[in-house]
């Protein structure tokens, strides 16, 4: 059975139709990105999908659950579920340590804290107080509160806003260790080079509905999109776009005899794909 399944989603706010029919699955051990402009819906969905919104139509299921429903078999199926915020931690007088250590408390089986608190690289800081905490390691301990209940499925909401590009990349390494571990991981940014990094497949939100799902290599037509190929030809770069850059390199090489100078050959990146696929549809 898929992890999340979700057929004809709808939410509105009054006259604002925030989400409009939406349809989609994930997978168990998937890393599935929501993308969208601000305003897209991916919030309302997300914030739904982890019961803290109730929907106006269609059916959902998160772990063979409906997240609408209460009582105590929704405290056994949260008890499943990992969540990170947008700045979820706030306990400024606690050290490290002790939140962590407070929050595996809400679990019925939780991870070992001196794991996780390894595995977010914060063992320097175990015995920091929070508030003396850098806004990256804010956000390390953030993830730590989000994967101490040990979860089979990790909500992330735009995770990396904030983090130096050092941070990011271990942030990333350590999600990519968590996919190994089992866990379904979805995640919400507006780094399209975190998408592509990280995510199985990606869908793209606008205005409350979805345009489309598929990995960052295929979106769009991407994988079958043109090449670009770029050299130096005496005072001037070149630049030809197409279909066959095998050809075209093969047809240089034997021009130039020797290195093609300053050669490259690319295609249109996540994000180039993105915003020409939101474009135009933008609010
Ligand atoms: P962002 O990238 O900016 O976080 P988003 O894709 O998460 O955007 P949502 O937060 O889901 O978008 O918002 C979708 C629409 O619903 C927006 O027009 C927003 O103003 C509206 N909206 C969201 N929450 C509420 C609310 N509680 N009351 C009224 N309108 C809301």
């Amino acid at each position: 059975m898929s992890v999340i399944e979700v057929k004809g989603l709808k939410k509105s706010y009054g006259a604002v139709h925030a989400v409009q029919g939406l349809d989609l699955t994930i997978e168990a051990g998937e890393i599935f990105a929501l993308l969208g402009p601000n305003g897209a819906g991916k919030t309302t969905t997300v914030e739904i999908l982890e019961g803290f919104r109730t929907r106006d139509a269609g059916s959902v299921t998160v772990l063979g659950f409906d997240p609408q429903s209460r009582g105590h078999a929704a405290r056994e199926w949260r008890n499943r579920i990992g969540i990170v915020l947008q700045s979820a931690a706030d306990a400024g007088d606690l050290t490290v340590i002790e939140t962590i250590n407070h929050f595996s408390g809400y679990y019925s089986n939780p991870r070992n804290v001196d794991e996780v608190i390894a595995s977010v690289g914060l063992e320097e800081k175990a015995d920091a107080l929070i508030r003396n905490l850098s806004g990256g390691q804010r956000r390390r301990l953030d993830v730590a509160l989000g994967i101490i209940g040990n979860p089979e499925l990790l909500f992330l909401d735009e995770p990396t806003t904030g983090f130096d590009p050092e941070a990011r990349r271990a942030f990333w390494a350590l999600i990519q260790k968590l996919r190994g571990t089992g866990t379904t991981i979805v995640l919400t940014t507006h780094y399209l080079d975190e998408a592509e990094a990280l995510a199985d497949r990606v869908a793209v939100i606008n205005s409350g509905k979805i345009i489309e799902i598929s990995t960052p290599a295929e979106l769009g037509g991407r994988a079958t999109s043109k090449a670009l190929v770029s050299w130096r030809d005496g005072e001037n770069i070149k630049t030809e776009a197409t279909d066959n850059p095998t050809s075209v390199v093969t047809r240089l090489a034997a021009q130039f005899g020797t290195e093609i100078p300053e050669l490259t050959v690319t295609r249109p990146s996540l994000e180039d794909i993105y915003l020409t696929m939101i474009g135009g549809t933008h609010e």
